[in-house]
This record gives structure tokens, C-alpha cells and sequence, in this order.
């Protein structure tokens, strides 16, 4: 096997939030991701304007998402409010006209117990009910700039990420 070493991932100031809490993440394609763990905002390098990867990005995302898109000029890429989906939850923007425009909510996966369960059918799958479920009624908020606790709240991620 290759003696490809595992690079640290550089830190910046993000361009969304000006914090310096936003790491870029080098793919060996040469491509780049970005996030920012303060306001949560995304990005890759090939997101650039008038560009069909871009146009396919936009198309797969909803609107309220692209409706708050920034375009980072030093770098010539659009930025996206980003979801964060890992195998205890969920964390999304969600609109908030109270806080700034949104804020981050954060839906974990609870079991569902074996009475409750009628309640929830597998379409197509007759008799066969799911045994858990993504609690979007019971998520909890964080504010604009507090997606890294939106995240911590999640757990189970961002343990490379951490000052
Ligand atoms: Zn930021």
C-alpha cells in the first residue's frame, strides 16, 4: 500500500462568519471541502460560479439553502448552509425569522417502542414497521453561530475538529 500520510486539516478564518473556525479539507483529486463550525456554513472547491457543477449543486438543494448562498470572492465559490446527517441524528438549517434568519436544529434517531410501532409502516413492506425514527418534533435549537454545539449535541462526530 501507498505511504500516503493522513494531512492535518488546515485551519481558517471562514469568509462567511470571519471566525477561524473553519477547516479545509484536502482531497487527493486536488479538490477541496470546506466547513466552518461556527456558522455552519459549506463548501468545495468545484462550487464555482457559472459552472454546471455548481447548477447540479443548486438543483439538489432546497430552496431556503440557496436562498442564503454567499459567494466567497478570494477563492471565486459559493458557500451553502450545510447538513451534517451521522448515525445518531441530524443537524439542518431550519428558517427562524426570530434569529437572524435561521437556526440549526438538531433531530437525534430514538427507537421506537414495540406498541408504537403500528404507527409507523414501512411502505411497500407489509407488516414490517420501523423500529426507529428521526425525532424532528422533538429537535432542539441553536443559534446562527452555534453550530459547533448544534454538533456537540449530536455527538459522536467532530473529534479530530476539536481546540
Ligand atoms: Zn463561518
Amino acid at each position: 500500500m501507498g505511504k500516503e500520510q493522513k494531512k492535518e486539516m488546515e485551519k481558517i478564518i471562514c469568509p462567511v462568519c470571519k471566525v477561524n473556525f473553519c477547516y479545509k479539507d484536502d482531497y487527493p483529486d486536488g479538490s477541496a471541502g470546506y466547513l466552518c463550525y461556527n456558522c455552519g456554513m459549506t463548501s468545495h472547491s468545484k462550487l464555482i460560479p457559472d459552472t454546471e457543477y455548481l447548477e447540479k449543486a443548486i438543483i439538489s438543494t432546497p430552496e431556503f439553502i440557496n436562498d442564503n448562498m454567499f459567494l466567497d470572492e478570494k477563492r471565486n465559490i459559493y458557500w451553502f448552509l450545510s447538513t451534517i446527517r451521522t448515525v445518531t441524528g441530524i443537524v439542518f438549517p431550519e428558517p427562524d425569522d426570530s434569529f437572524d434568519g435561521w437556526n440549526w436544529a438538531v433531530a437525534k434517531i430514538v427507537s421506537i417502542s414495540e406498541e408504537e410501532q403500528k404507527d409507523y409502516p414501512i411502505p411497500g413492506k407489509d407488516g414490517e414497521f420501523y423500529t426507529n425514527r428521526l425525532a424532528i418534533d422533538d429537535a432542539t435549537h441553536f443559534r446562527k453561530n452555534k453550530f459547533y454545539d448544534a454538533c456537540q449535541e449530536l455527538g459522536g462526530i467532530l473529534k479530530t475538529h476539536q481546540e
